[in-house]
């Protein structure tokens, strides 16, 4: 590894049971948040396969990718399907994929909802990068 003061390049997920990147999907309404999460995510070197703007839109991806996929970042609010359903939806699909969900402040009914229908692990936005880093890790180890 070359060792860099820049910060972007010092935490890194590493390699899935398969010696490759982990693979993921980012779904979240927000064009803006998905852009930050991809490019946190490579930067962790972990592989965005694919992203979705709605519940709806997350189920057809799981459909289509599930298989591929390490784990998700699932927001909570979003038009069509929220996040909740959304997670019930694709459990139902991939019963082992680690989701991560991603939620606003205020949200903390669902969130413990969501851990308890099957969810890994939580970031409250705003979050730092280590944040989700460190939740990320616990989500792949577990
Ligand atoms: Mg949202």
């Amino acid at each position: 590894m070359v060792v860099t003061t820049d910060d972007e390049h010092l935490l890194t997920l590493g390699n899935n049971e398969d010696g490759e990147p982990f693979k993921c999907a980012v779904v979240d309404d927000s064009a803006f948040m998905v852009k930050n999460l991809v490019r946190m995510l490579e930067s962790f070197d972990a592989e965005v396969i694919a992203t979705a703007e709605n519940g709806k839109e997350a189920v057809a991806l799981v459909e289509e990718h599930g298989d591929e996929l390490d784990f998700l970042t699932l927001d909570i609010t979003m038009p069509e399907m929220d996040g909740l359903t959304a997670l019930e939806e694709i459990l139902k699909i991939e019963p082992e994929l680690k989701v991560l969900m991603v939620s606003a402040m205020g949200q903390e009914d669902t969130v413990k909802e969501s851990v308890m229908k099957g969810a890994k692990h939580f970031v409250v936005k705003p979050f730092q990068r280590e944040d989700v880093f460190n939740r990320l890790e616990k989500v792949l180890k577990g």
